[in-house]
């Protein structure tokens, strides 16, 4: 069957019919972490966006090869290039070696993906695993004349570029624009033109990161890598590359640039960017000082917030907005998303015990097409939700008596909403998440903590568990047949 798959493609500025380079094969990449601190809120979005994109790629029987890489050395803080390294600086702050820092925040990023049940891609490079073909990268651009060495360094000319192709294609800026905006810097003579950017890095003395290469011992730029990696696993031409869009420039500019210097042409037919995770209003980030850590909203440690919420009521309020649209933080809004998942999630459970009958009301084609249609439409998961909403109703008015099902339909529709719940939105039901085992056991823990304290008629300290208790809206009840708790209203 044609594939009805429609995706916003940033080249073209429209929403254009997916048709893959070589299917059923589709090649994703995606911009991966700087692991120099522990992942935000917001880069967990971006990552949700494209978890969300691939589980559907692949639910169209797609044969996905996702590629997501970690920057491990090689970017540097601002757009001008000033040559601090994010790892490095951290490492210095952390009084740890670079490749320390890397380790510590590659560990946090995959833990808090994992938590989130993103499926981890299939090739993960990083950047100080792929020198040579970085190397090999610079040279040929070298060699086409769109580089330049100067001291040691070596620096894509843009000017040289803008000769013959368009830089600003992808993200629609105008570099001369922005010259006139732009303080002339210090330090910048060894570049011929503002906008020239860094491939190869001198490093300073002290630096311990560092690879021997024609031009110095350096480090790679960090836009290169991405180009080098992308090229190496997917190929000159492949399907889709994403990341925030915050990234169109100057990294995903630069990327077009880089790979059309060596190969003439971009990396990818389609380019799709994730919008921000706001706080107020503003992008969430950390020099913001407006970040939220997904381990803080989990337990709730965090002054912004009231109480935790489970991974999964965080999955389900990022996947109630359209990946292009912006997507504001607040308590309520999660208390919100809570609700809603609670309520979806109750639907799905009591699917199995729907009454069959002879006959049948139930259209699950048209919940199929419906739910097709939300997704085909640029990844629409807000709308899929909306359906599968109207589908959670229609298995209640069964279990009502009001509708009526027959075996056939009924097993239809179970494998119909489990497949967009499960594998599509990758939500999963809190109990197969393993916390209520563990609920479970703390909760015998505390209960015969305070039946001890009761034994020894230390009755403050049994009344103090309960009213904490009471506080975490856990009713603990004494009965003939032994203590029983219960999650409160
Ligand atoms: P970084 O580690 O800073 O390179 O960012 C990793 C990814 O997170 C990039 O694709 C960014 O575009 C994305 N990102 C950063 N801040 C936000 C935000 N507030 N909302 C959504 N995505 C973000
Ligand atoms: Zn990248």
């Amino acid at each position: 069957m044609e594939s009805q798959l429609h995706l916003y493609n940033t080249l073209s500025g429209t929403k254009e019919l997916f048709k893959p380079v070589n299917p059923p094969m589709v090649g994703l990449y995606v911009c991966g972490p700087t692991v120099y601190s522990n992942a935000h809120l917001g880069n967990c979005r971006t990552f949700l966006s494209f978890d969300l994109i691939s589980r559907y790629l692949r639910y169209l029987d797609f044969k996905v090869r996702y590629v997501r890489n970690i920057t491990d050395v090689g970017h540097i803080t601002t757009e001008v290039d000033d040559g601090i390294d994010r790892i490095g600086e951290q490492a210095k702050l952390e009084k740890l070696e670079p490749m320390e820092i890397v380790q510590k925040y590659t560990v946090d990023f995959h833990e808090v993906m994992s938590k989130l049940n993103l499926l981890p891609p299939d090739i993960e490079p990083t950047a100080t695993g792929h020198m040579i073909e970085q190397i090999e990268m610079i040279k040929s651009i070298v060699d086409k004349g769109f580089a330049y060495e100067s001291n040691g360094n070596v620096y894509f000319d843009v000017s040289a570029y803008k000769e013959k192709h368009n830089y600003g294609e992808l993200s629609g800026r105008n570099v001369d624009e922005l010259m006139e905006n732009t303080r002339a810097l210090d330090g910048q003579s060894e570049k011929k033109f503002f906008a020239d950017f860094a491939l190869w890095k001198k490093a300073s003395p002290e630096h311990i990161m560092r690879w021997p290469s024609p031009w110095s011992d350096g480090v790679p730029g960090w836009h290169l890598e991405c180009s080098a990696m992308s090229t190496k696993y997917l190929g000159e031409e492949f399907d889709i590359h994403g990341g925030g869009m915050d990234l169109k420039f100057p990294h995903h500019e630069s990327e077009v640039a880089q790979n059309t210097a060596c190969s003439g042409h971009g990396p990818s037919k389609y380019w799709l960017h994730t919008n921000m995770l706001t706080f107020e209003g503003s992008k969430m980030s950390k020099s913001l000082g407006n970040s939220i850590l997904p381990n803080e909203l989990f337990t709730g440690d965090h002054p912004m917030l009231k109480r935790g919420f489970h991974p999964m009521v965080v999955r389900f309020f990022m996947l109630q907005a359209h990946y292009r649209s912006t997507l504001d933080f607040s308590h309520d809004a999660l208390e919100a998303a809570e609700k809603g998942y609670q309520r979806l999630m109750a639907g799905v459970k009591v699917m199995e015990s729907m009454p069959v009958s002879e006959s049948n009301e139930v259209d699950v084609s048209a919940l199929a097409a419906s739910f097709k249609e939300a997704m085909d439409d640029d990844f629409n998961s807000p709308v899929l939700i909306g359906h599968l909403f109207d589908a959670s109703r229609q298995i209640n008015s069964v279990i009502e008596g009001r509708l009526k099902i027959d075996a056939s339909s009924k097993s239809e529709l179970f494998k119909l909403v489990q497949g967009y719940v499960f594998d599509v939105l990758g939500l999963m039901s809190i109990e197969d998440t393993g916390d209520s085992a563990l609920v479970d056991g703390l909760m015998e823990l505390v209960l015969d903590l305070r039946a001890r304290a009761r034994a020894n008629k230390d009755w403050a300290t049994s009344d103090a568990i309960r009213d904490q208790l009471n506080e975490l809206k856990i009713v603990v009840k004494d009965g003939k047949d032994g203590v029983k708790w219960d999650l409160g209203a």
